[in-house]
């Protein structure tokens, strides 16, 4: 198959199927359900299963492989499986598995990869490449040019989230800026989101898969179980094929293309809103000349550059102003937090002409 024209074929491109397969019986029904709805495109289950503690259920291994295989051959649909070493990718490429998908706990680990790019040297099978568990672009790209060093050409991107210490909402926090950060370095490759295990509970599928279509993501692996409270692994999460096709029919699709009517419209509004940033930037500048004035009289007077108890009043000021202008805590504290950076970085330059920072 062609990874890379089905994506574009179908939007959203869905991936379907339990988080684990269980047994023959349960990889079959469910699959069958899956596919039944002709929603779905290609249909996914857990062989080998990278578990945080020892003693969970650590997947079926080599035996389910045929059951996967089979139920992709008796819906006509495609398969894909994890594969986390070169072992892995040796036996899910003798049982013909149509498609491998790279886990987060893989992509993390450079070595992991280079082992399983060296392991599919000469086979140009499409490979999805889940993020890191960690907020770090660089080692997710890094993952895509080991790859396509090593001769696969059919990749695609799969969101999933970033670990994080007892959220509130997600079991892994979405970072939605990583992904989008991931399609300016790598415009072609298509970008898929797994709201399932950004959720980690069912309740929370449509509103993240309503934002992945809304930010132009090409399709959504979601995991589906023919009992989901019963599942032997992320029971919480898991959706029946019927929760799945009221998920998929409840997201509203919207188009990217505009009408020239929309056009002008937006293109009005953009460009009010540059004017706004071109406000925001050349006052920024100001306040930085500022800083240096007062560099200046610091060095003159020999008083150190950082106040912090007068920094952490202007902080709490803006802090507590969030809420009535309507931004979150946390976007004032990073912009405040970056414009202290960059008011240092320049009075340093004035009081210590001679140091290059
Ligand atoms: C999975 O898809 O079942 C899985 C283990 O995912 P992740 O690598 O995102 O944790
Ligand atoms: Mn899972």
């Amino acid at each position: 198959m062609n990874l890379l024209q089905e994506i574009k074929k179908s939007r959203p491109f869905v991936i379907a199927g339990p988080c684990s397969a269980e047994t023959e019986e349960q990889v079959h029904s469910v699959l069958k359900d899956i596919a039944q709805d002709g929603k779905t495109a290609m249909l996914r289950a857990g062989i080998w299963k990278p578990r945080t503690r020892p003693n969970s259920f650590e997947g079926l291994g080599e035996l389910a492989l045929p059951w996967l295989v089979a139920a992709g051959k008796e819906n006509n649909l495609p398969v894909t499986t994890e594969v986390a070493n070169a072992k892995h990718v040796e036996t899910a490429l003798k049982y013909s598995v149509d498609v491998l998908w790279i886990g987060a706990r893989t992509t993390v680990n450079p070595f992991a990869i280079q082992e399983i790019a060296d392991a599919l040297k000469g086979v140009d099978i499409p490979v999805i490449v889940k993020n890191p568990v960690n907020p770090d672009l660089m080692l997710w790209v890094g993952a895509f040019e080991r790859l396509q060093q090593a001769g696969i050409t059919q990749l695609a991107a799969l969101h999933r989230g970033f670990s994080i210490y007892k959220h509130p909402k997600y079991r892994n926090i979405p970072n939605w800026e990583i992904p989008i950060a991931l399609r300016e370095e790598l415009p072609d490759i298509p970008l898929l989101c797994d709201p399932s295990h950004i959720a980690g509970k069912r309740e929370g599928l449509l509103e993240i898969s309503q934002k992945a279509m809304d930010l132009n993501y090409d399709g959504l692996m979601i995991e589906t179980h023919p009992n989901p409270d019963a599942a032997w692994s992320d029971p919480a999460q898991q959706v029946t094929a019927k929760g799945l096709n009221d998920l998929l029919n409840n997201i509203k699709l919207r188009k990217e293309e505009l009408s020239e009517e929309e056009l002008s419209f937006i293109v009005v509004m953009r460009e009010k809103i540059a004017g706004l940033d071109d406000r925001i930037f050349s006052l920024l500048a100001d306040r930085m000349k500022m800083a240096e004035e007062v560099g200046v009289y610091k060095r003159e007077n020999d008083i150190t550059i950082l106040q912090q108890e007068h920094w952490r009043k202007v902080i709490a000021t803006r802090m507590d102003q969030a809420d009535n202008l309507h931004l979150t805590s946390q976007f004032v504290r990073s912009i405040m937090d970056a414009i202290h950076q960059e008011s240092i970085r320049h009075q340093t330059k004035v009081m210590n002409p001679g140091l290059k920072g």
